[in-house]
């Protein structure tokens, strides 16, 4: 009998191949002279068979950076290189790397199989290598009885598993995927993540994934690079990022945090006339400090007496309480009338109202001082 794991493994023709190693280095992209660079001196390198996942708000510079990687867009300045070759100029066909879009892309005159095939016809494979490496390929995507199929005649979801099997068909080292499941439901969107995370598992290519969800940037990444404004302010993977957020912006992009603004005095940190203990990570650089907590980090008390000695703490009051299951979510508003949250397992405090004052306290070593 055939282990579940069997129905996915397909015969290969061709071995895979390794994953490409893609270094970007001060690369920049003006579009005007007048309008500020879409894409500011980045510096990336991409490892072999690695998922990295460029994150950041609409307009960050994510798809110029990608289209710049794939050869759709010139560099005005920097350096792109595949396996230590510079591929700066090289025309989009000779890097020979696929891509995946929002849109699908799909023409929508051919059959889902004429759609795989075309790479393929554009590369001058045989025609009995392009119908294998296409039988192949729907099997990977679990598309097997859908090769006569036109791409209206099949779901969203289907369609974009179409342009995966196009993006792959001709081995690539490198895939690109430019927000791949933004045009799809919640629920096939998750179906879909793991489609592509599978697929990552068995190509062992490179991917560089484009998104702005940032639960999607954190459940499939080896590292994300987060973007603002054309830069990248912060390389790491998701734990990393998420335990060691080096500046406000990426502990409000990446999960939720409690970001408190006050100032580093001596040894310590003032926040509202209250002495705190510092503890935990600190990022390197000067500028405005704050500390950010975690909301899994954050207690509530309902007392000063109450709260563990050697703890941290500031008032606030609970405006809002919602049970997940397996846990409530407090929102807080704090004395500066910042806006924050707490995680707290189900059965650690009694239910609290909307209006309760608190104490939130945690301890220090769980805290991140940011640099700016
Ligand atoms: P993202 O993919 O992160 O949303 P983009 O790379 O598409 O960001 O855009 C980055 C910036 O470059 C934006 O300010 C956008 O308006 C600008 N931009 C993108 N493409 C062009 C273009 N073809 N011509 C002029 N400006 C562009
Ligand atoms: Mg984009």
């Amino acid at each position: 009998m055939r282990s579940p794991t069997d129905q996915r493994t397909v015969p290969r023709t061709t071995a895979p191949r390794a994953g490409g190693r893609v270094e970007l280095v001060d690369l920049c992209k003006r579009y005007g002279a007048a309008e500020p660079p879409a894409v500011d001196h980045v510096t990336l390198d991409i490892q072999p068979g690695e998922f990295i996942t460029l994150l950041g708000p609409s307009g960050s510079g994510k798809t110029t950076t990608l289209n710049m990687i794939v050869g759709f867009t010139e560099p005005t300045s920097g350096r792109i290189a595949l396996n230590g070759r510079d591929i700066s100029r090289t025309p989009a066909h000779k890097r020979n790397f696929g891509m995946v879009f929002q849109n699908y892309a799909l023409f929508p005159h051919l059959t889902v199989a004429q759609n795989v095939a075309f790479p393929l016809r554009e590369r001058k494979v045989p025609a009995a290598e392009t119908a294998r490496l296409v039988g192949e390929t729907l099997r990977l995507v679990d598309l097997d009885g859908m090769a006569d199929r036109r791409p209206h005649e099949l779901s969203g979801g289907q369609q974009q598993r179409v342009a995966l099997a196009r993006a792959v068909v001709f081995s690539p080292s490198v895939l690109l995927l430019d927000e791949p499941l933004s045009a799809l439901d919640r629920k096939l969107r998750q179906s879909l993540q793991r489609e592509i995370k599978r697929l990552h598992n068995e190509l062992g290519l490179t991917f560089v994934f484009v998104t702005h969800d940032q639960d999607e940037a954190m459940t499939l990444s080896d590292r994300i690079a987060i973007f603002n404004r054309g830069r990248i302010v912060a390389v790491g993977t998701p734990a990393e990022l998420y335990h060691r957020p080096t500046t406000q912006f990426v502990a409000r992009f990446l999960g939720e945090s409690n970001v408190f603004a006050g100032r580093r005095v001596g040894d310590g940190y003032e926040w509202r006339g209250r002495k705190w203990t510092l503890g935990g990570p600190t990022a390197a650089g000067a500028g405005e400090r704050a500390v950010v907590v975690r909301p899994e980090r954050l207690n509530v008390a309902f007392d000063e007496e109450s709260v563990p000695a050697g703890s941290n703490t500031a008032p606030a009051t609970v405006t809002d309480v919602s049970f997940y299951g397996t846990y409530y979510r407090l929102e807080l508003a704090f004395a500066d009338d910042s806006v924050g949250c707490a995680v707290l397992p189900v059965g650690a405090p009694a239910a609290v109202d909307p209006g309760t004052p608190v104490v939130a306290h945690w301890r220090p070593e769980n805290q991140v001082l940011v640099a700016e």
